[in-house]
């Protein structure tokens, strides 16, 4: 048995050299920070794509809607299985069907900015991203009632400091995603089932777009499964509002900036992933 002599010998030792080594780094404080929160120090709880939950809680997300047919059809769908989805809204077909933008929010959808025509924010002037940003805010304003919370940039293409001066102004969370079913590139629903199914844990958000027939007919299956998998279904502020102190979110990937799809896609235009 090791004597209480030993014990405190051996934690002052442990305990020493813990200290040594915090002192060893550069600036000791930051760093713990950073690991606290696993976010650059820019950037505090603004970015997502993923949330730490305790749950089995994911967020389900539509992009580039509303589609006069296919969305309707979703809905339908969503509300038969008591599951609420988050909407990233383009402005233009919002401002085109705001009576399905209204019903999604009144059916307790989520409404988020994907701003008004689907632009490269990356590449684009602050002013351009502001007129983007405040015109599809306002149509949803109009549509709902409510100002949206949250923003997914197209292509998820968005600079550090766009991010920064968006939250500020706008007060947005930017939402990317985890869970990328390339239903864009419409290869058949059973892929797009099988992808999501792959890829989803507890605190995903998991991408797709409202305005593919083939992820709308992957969904019915989709949603069967992940509800036998025990899966549950929130808004992504929902799933923020879960998120666990320890890492609360996950950090950027380190590529967003470089929209996803445009790498090695022969036609980006009509590639709108995000
Ligand atoms: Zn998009």
């Amino acid at each position: 048995m090791m004597s209480a002599y030993r014990l405190l010998f051996l934690c002052f030792v442990t305990s020493g050299i813990a200290f040594f080594r915090l002192g060893a780094e550069p600036t000791p404080t930051t760093r713990g920070a950073q690991r606290e929160s696993r976010a650059t120090p820019e950037e505090p709880n603004i970015t997502f794509n993923a949330v730490h939950v305790d749950g089995p809680y994911i967020a389900m997300t539509f992009d580039d809607g509303p589609s006069a047919t296919l969305t309707p059809k979703l809905l339908d769908l969503l509300a038969a299985h008591h599951i609420k989805a988050t909407f990233f809204v383009i402005g233009e077909n919002a401002a085109e069907h705001p009576e399905i933008v209204a019903r999604a929010a009144r059916e307790g959808h989520e409404i988020g900015d994907h701003s008004w025509s689907h632009p490269n924010f990356g590449k684009m002037s602050d002013d351009g991203v502001r007129r983007q940003l405040q015109q599809t805010d306002d149509t949803i304003k109009s549509a709902t009632g409510i100002r949206p919370t949250l923003m997914r940039p197209p292509y998820g293409s968005i600079t550090a400091r766009q991010k920064r001066w968006i939250h500020d102004e706008f007060g947005y969370r930017i939402i990317l995603w985890n869970v990328d079913p390339y239903d864009w590139k419409r290869p058949g629903p059973a892929v797009v089932r099988n992808r999501i199914l792959k890829e989803t844990r507890p605190g995903s958000i998991v991408l797709s777009h409202d305005i593919h027939p083939g992820t709308i007919e992957a969904m019915p299956s989709t949603f069967d499964e992940l509800e036998a998998e025990g899966f549950k279904f929130v808004t992504v502020s929902e799933l923020i509002r879960m998120a666990t102190p320890r890492q609360a979110h996950v950090s950027p990937q380190p590529n967003e900036e470089v929209p996803p799809r445009a790498i090695g896609s022969p036609s980006p235009v009509s590639s709108p992933a995000g």
